[in-house]
């Protein structure tokens, strides 16, 4: 009988299927920080050797697709959580022929293929197909705490499988009140480093990033940048037309032009965000993470932002930019006088140190082992 070597679980590559946010295909940007999320964890854990292959919704578009596989699924977007009620009604996020039940469908049809499941959808859905599969499942919970029913399914999980929830941040994972931190697996986020050019020489702008949806609260970046008296560059999807109209007269009367640039791809986006002074964050939710602010500084530029969910944990208050009272404007404008106390070759160098892919990838094939071999032990 021929003796099988035996492979410590911790070097076999992982077949893993990613389960991409269903509220846009990949590349549109509707899916904002998750997009650059599930993108980057493709390539990092490609280029380790793990299989990977990304089911998204249809019209999905890959930048480096080397190594990934990318399963397209047809259907109706998901609406994003941020815009529904917070007591749904028992059939929650019910979307006939959905990108996501399609997903749901193709996971439970091909789950035998995987060594693990991971999904990134902020939605009921893929958490009730936890207990159904043979496959481990994973949730990396996109963002804080903002429906019932995900509190439900998100604490009925924590406690039926240990193990299987990933946050980017604490302060969002604290969201979540009936869990307890060591339910969670904090994660931070990461960026390619070298798709971001330092930028030494900044022009007069400030810079804001952003899905354009009121929970993101840029009326409060352009009030500051006007009562400043500098110019603002906006860049990002317009994702809810009626809130950017409600903000035409605030633009056109601002003292300084407020100049809308569209939404760019990461190369054009990273050249133009680089030449700002600084980045504005005034989010009125518990930002999970802010992919924003870890690019920005990548660039070099320092961040101004509201003290609370992740950009609080990521700026360095008077090193890598400000950290002001939420929602206020003075505290904003003070703080803006105070850009250049802020050493743009430190931004950069935060964003080297603190989140480099390879930090980000060895933190989830931590997680990822530790689930897998839990399985095969059980
Ligand atoms: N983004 C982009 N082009 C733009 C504006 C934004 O690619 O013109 C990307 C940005 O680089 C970031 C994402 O959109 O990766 C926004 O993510 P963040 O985590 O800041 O916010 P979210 O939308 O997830 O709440």
């Amino acid at each position: 009988m021929a003796i099988l070597p035996l492979i410590p679980p911790q070097k076999t590559p992982l077949r893993l299927l990613l389960l991409s946010t269903p509220v846009g295909p990949l590349g549109s940007g509707l899916g904002g920080g998750v997009e650059a999320s599930v993108v980057n964890l493709a390539r990092v854990l490609g280029q380790r050797g793990h299989r990977i292959t990304i089911v998204a919704p249809l019209g999905s578009v890959l930048p480096d697709h080397s190594q990934v596989e990318l399963v397209q699924m047809v259907g109706s977007f998901q609406p994003t959580a941020q815009t529904q009620p917070r007591l749904q009604p028992s059939e929650p996020f019910p979307v006939a022929n959905s990108a996501l039940a399609n997903a749901c469908e193709y996971v439970q049809a091909e789950q035998a293929r995987y060594d693990l499941i991971v999904n990134f959808a902020y939605d009921w859905q893929p958490f009730q197909l936890t207990a159904m599969l043979e496959t481990p499942l994973a949730h990396f919970v996109t963002m804080g705490s903002l429906l019932d029913v995900m509190d439900q399914v998100i604490a009925q999980t924590a406690l039926q499988f240990p193990n299987r929830l990933g946050a980017y941040t604490r302060s969002q994972a604290e969201t979540f009140r009936q869990t307890s931190l060591s339910d969670w697996q904090i994660l931070g986020s990461a960026i390619d480093l070298q798709q971001y050019d330092y930028c030494d020489e900044p022009e007069g702008s400030l810079g804001w990033v952003g899905r354009i949806s009121p929970e993101k609260g840029l009326e409060d970046a352009i009030a500051a940048s006007a009562s400043a008296r500098r110019p603002l560059k906006i860049f990002g999807k317009i994702e809810d037309a009626a809130y950017w109209q409600s903000l035409t007269k605030q633009i056109n009367e601002a003292p300084a032009p407020v100049n809308y640039c569209g939404f760019l791809s990461t190369p054009e986006l990273q050249k133009a965000l680089g030449s700002t002074q600084a980045l504005l964050m005034t989010p009125k939710w518990i930002e999970a993470f802010g992919m924003v602010a870890i690019e920005a500084m990548a660039c070099g530029v320092p961040v101004i932002a509201y003290r609370r969910g992740g950009p609080a944990e990521i700026v360095r208050d008077g090193q890598t930019g400000w950290l002001v009272q939420p929602d206020n404007i003075e505290a904003l404008v003070s703080a803006i006088a105070r850009i250049g106390e802020i050493d743009r070759r430190q931004c950069r160098q935060d964003a080297a140190d603190l989140y480099s892919l390879t930090a980000w990838g060895d933190r989830f094939e931590r997680w990822f082992y530790q689930i897998v071999s839990g399985m095969m032990s059980s």
